[in-house]
């Protein structure tokens, strides 16, 4: 519904719809690449425990600088990091808004290399960023060449990389990381949001993190650590850049109920990413069944797969809603995407997707 026009929004603003995945009631959610399996009990109890011990204390505002769970990310991501080198937020989302809150804005340009993340583009916009999107090849890898005559050309203030790509699921090679950094003159982000679930021998931006000082690697919970609804999101850098994004964050943005249970689930680290294996074996099944099955499919180090391709996709996507199966209308036209569910979530999707191709 557009907005009535005696709302007095930014010119800018006006006519866009919020950003969001459909939520449809009572269907198999394979539509926002989220992990199938909660918290067990136990670490349940134990999150909600960590949380009870601070609501005697939410009278207080929360740790500002979090640093608690911030030395636990660090400690988690290895790679000698300290809790001075790693930032959390509200999701990786809110991540990446201060990050073009501190390195973008008025007359600053992020550059991106589309089929990306589709929230990139709304930062760029609330934060009065110039947009500038290179393309992927047809495999959906960057061209370093192509990738070096764009960044000659738009100088751009902060890169945007994916790394496993959302919503094909490429991981970029180091060597392009490398590249790419070396030419930026500003800061370059491997969004790492997917990075447990890459396949064995692909690397993590994290190992080239000391090499470069405008290196940003974001990560989240929501994916391998099963937190979506946890909302944390962080990331790895110089402490300096650390300290940047310091600036630009409200006081107080993450509370205390999130901290606690973030620090829980980290304790309980463990057992959280012990599916992670499952899913990718569960990732590769589901990726050769459907070049089994005829489709054309997209190689993905993520929890999901995109494939296709369809001349009215839009009609295979809501065969399978009729179906009770919600998947992603998203990525290039003629494509979907899947994600990762249980194995009797895989099967229904595909019984359905059979049923609504023949
Ligand atoms: N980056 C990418 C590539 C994503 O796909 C997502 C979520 N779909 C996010 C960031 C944001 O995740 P969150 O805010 O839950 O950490």
């Amino acid at each position: 519904m557009p907005l009535p026009a005696w709302v007095p929004i930014r010119e800018d603003l006006r006519g866009f719809e919020p950003y969001g995945a459909p939520q449809i009631p009572d269907v198999i959610n394979l539509n926002v690449n989220e992990n199938p399996y909660g918290p067990s009990a136990e670490a349940a109890a134990d999150i909600a425990e960590a949380v009870r011990a601070v609501a005697t204390t939410l009278n207080r505002y929360p740790d500002r600088e979090a640093l608690d769970l911030r030395a636990g990310l660090a400690d988690y991501l290895g790679h000698g990091l300290t809790m001075d080198r790693v930032w959390a937020a509200n999701g990786s989302n809110e991540v990446m808004l201060q990050i073009l809150q501190a390195f973008g804005g008025p007359g600053r340009t992020a550059l991106s290399f589309a089929p990306t993340y589709s929230m990139y583009p709304e930062y760029a916009r609330d934060t009065h960023t110039r947009w500038v999107t290179g393309q992927r090849e047809e495999d959906f890898s960057v061209d370093v060449d192509r990738a070096l005559a764009l960044i000659e050309t738009e100088q751009p203030d902060v890169v945007l990389l994916t790394s496993p790509n959302n919503p094909t699921g490429t991981a970029l090679p180091l060597d392009t990381v490398r590249a790419l950094v070396e030419a930026a003159p500003g800061v370059v982000v491997v969004d790492e949001a997917y990075a447990e679930f890459r396949r064995h021998g692909t690397p993590s931006a994290l190992d080239v993190l000391e090499e470069f000082p405008r290196l940003l690697v974001t990560r989240t919970m929501s994916k391998a650590f099963a937190l979506a609804g946890g909302r944390l999101g962080y990331v790895a850098a110089d402490a300096a850049i650390i300290d940047a994004l310091r600036i630009v964050r409200l006081p107080y943005h993450l509370s205390a109920v999130t901290q606690a249970a973030a620090s829980a689930a980290l304790r309980h680290r463990d057992e959280l990413l012990a599916r992670v294996d499952e899913l990718r074996t569960t990732r590769d099944d589901l990726a050769a069944w459907l070049t089994t099955h005829g489709f054309e499919v997209a190689d993905s180090d993520a929890n999901f797969v995109l494939f296709g391709r369809f001349d009215d996709r839009h009609a295979i996507w809501q065969g399978l809603v009729d179906r009770g199966v919600l998947i992603r209308e998203t990525g290039p036209d003629g494509w979907l995407r899947v994600s990762v569910g249980t194995p009797d979530e895989m099967q229904a999707f595909y019984t359905s997707l059979l049923e609504v191709t023949r």
